[in-house]
């Protein structure tokens, strides 16, 4: 079919994790067509997204019916019906489209994704998991992980109290950067070497994950 607007994005499944991620797009100004087999989620989120449609999504000429080749982008959010799933994304990568994300609930479970041609497998409830533990273990209040690589919002640690950055040693010591920084009640700013940080100040740092997770331990 004819190509969509970029901005126009599939979603399959309105479970918790897929009208989140449709709702969120919406929010976003992106358009976004939707399909579920429940009848009872079509109408339920039928006024609040671009367009909702009843379908079986594992039906290749179901799919092929919606147009589903039009689209660069989809989201596939079955989680718990596997077969379901990685049909799912069977038949979306075999209409050619683009991009795929797919939830998957079990490492097994986003291996065969990967294979049928998803290009991202997300496992929301394990990475929602991990950040919970940060949150409740340490002064990580927030965090982005990319293969290793952390940014993450902490408290400032005592370390860092009084001194300008330029001579805490940060870097060499901690081996992480400080790129922002906010006192109570005011918003981030980038900061310099002549940056100091107080008691009660929020910080954004950068480092690997292991020297984040580090530094984000140390007395606050
Ligand atoms: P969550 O844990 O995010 O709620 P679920 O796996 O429970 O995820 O929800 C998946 C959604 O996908 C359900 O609303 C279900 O009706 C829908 N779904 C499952 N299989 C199919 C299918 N073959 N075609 C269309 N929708 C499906």
């Amino acid at each position: 079919g004819p190509r969509r607007s970029p901005e126009s994005i599939l979603v399959v499944g309105l479970g918790r994790f897929g009208s989140a991620v449709a709702l969120s797009l919406i929010e976003m100004d992106k358009e976004v067509m939707a399909i579920d087999e429940n009848a009872e989620l079509v109408q339920r989120f039928a006024s609040e997204l671009t367009h909702v449609v009843q379908a079986d999504t594992t039906d290749e000429e179901a799919l092929r019916q919606l147009g589903v080749d039009s689209f660069d982008r989809a989201v596939v959010a079955i989680g718990s019906d596997i077969e379901a799933s990685v049909l799912t994304v069977l038949a979306l990568s075999e209409a050619g489209v683009e991009e795929i994300w797919a939830k998957a609930i079990t490492p097994k479970h986003g291996k065969i994704l990967a294979r049928v041609g998803a290009h991202h497998v997300v496992y929301p409830e394990r990475a929602m998991g991990k950040r919970v533990a940060h949150q409740i273990t340490g002064s990580l209040e927030d965090y982005l992980e990319f293969e290793g690589y952390a940014l993450a919002r902490i408290q400032a640690p005592t370390v860092l109290w009084g001194v300008p950055l330029g001579e805490s040693e940060v870097r060499s010591r901690y081996h992480i950067t400080v790129v922002g920084i906010r006192a109570e009640g005011q918003k981030y700013t980038y900061t310099d070497l002549d940056t100091i940080a107080h008691r009660g100040d929020e910080l954004i740092i950068s480092g690997s994950t292991k020297a984040v997770e580090k530094f984000s331990a140390l007395p606050h």
